[in-house]
Formats: structure tokens, sequence, C-alpha cells
């Protein structure tokens, strides 16, 4: 069994869904065959976009996952794991070696620690710097 079939037997059908969902267009067409064939043996339908996007949120309101908190924010999945990396953050004539846990979502790759303004990290102050590195989450 490939890696990725693996792994899809490992999602609950509301991470396979999901899966589906947000990661889909990313693979390539035996890929794509495999994701088909894992939902078809299930027999879940591909789900309509705007639908699924809006169960999500429904479902993350109404305390239907009680675990709540525990799962991914975006698509709910549990698959929702840290993972310990040192980042080298350098900035101006001083460098920092961070330990930073970060939670990533298996199923959708939704990152806590990269937060999705990363890239305009160049427009902060040095002291608004210093001050988001040391308060991040651990
Ligand atoms: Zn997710």
């Amino acid at each position: 069994m490939s890696k990725l079939a693996a792994f899809l037997t490992e999602l609950s059908d509301h991470e396979l869904r999901a899966f589906h969902h947000f990661r889909f267009n990313e693979f390539m067409k035996g890929s794509k065959e495999k994701i088909t064939l894992e939902m078809e043996k299930r027999g879940i339908s591909s789900p309509n976009p705007d639908e699924f996007e809006a169960q999500l949120k429904i479902s993350s309101e109404d305390g239907f996952f009680p675990n709540r908190a525990a799962l991914c924010p975006r698509c709910l999945s549990e698959k929702f794991y840290t993972r310990h990396e040192i980042e080298t953050i350098s900035y101006s004539i001083a460098s920092f070696e961070v330990d930073a846990d970060y939670k990533t979502c298996l199923v959708c790759h939704y990152s806590e620690g990269n937060d999705e303004n990363a890239g305009k990290t160049t427009h902060v102050t040095a002291g608004g710097f210093l001050w988001r590195l040391l308060n991040r989450k651990r």
C-alpha cells in the first residue's frame, strides 16, 4: 500500500472530505485516483466546496465537535500535530535560534505558527518583531 493510501485509511470520514476539499487539486492524477477510490469505498461523494465550507463553519460553532479545542481550526481534523522545529530567524545584525512548537494539520496543512502575514515581517519595527518573537505561542 502506498504512503498516501495508508494515510487515507487513517482519516475519519469527515477528515477525508476535508482532505479532498483542501488538497485534492495539489495531487497528480494517480494520487487523485487513490483519494477518489477511498471516498468511493466509503460511499462518500465529493462535497460541493461551498456547502462544505458552510458545513465546517456550522460544525465549528454549534459544539458538534466536543473536543473542538484540540482540532485544526480550519478543517476540524484531529490530525493536528505539534511539530518540533528549530527555526533560525535572522534579523539585522542578530541571529536568533528559536525553539518553536508549531501545530500543523496533516489534512489541510494549516499551520498555527506560520501566520498568513509571514511575508509582511519586513514591515514590522525591531521592537515589534522582538515582541512577537518573545510572545509567540509555545
Ligand atoms: Zn486542517
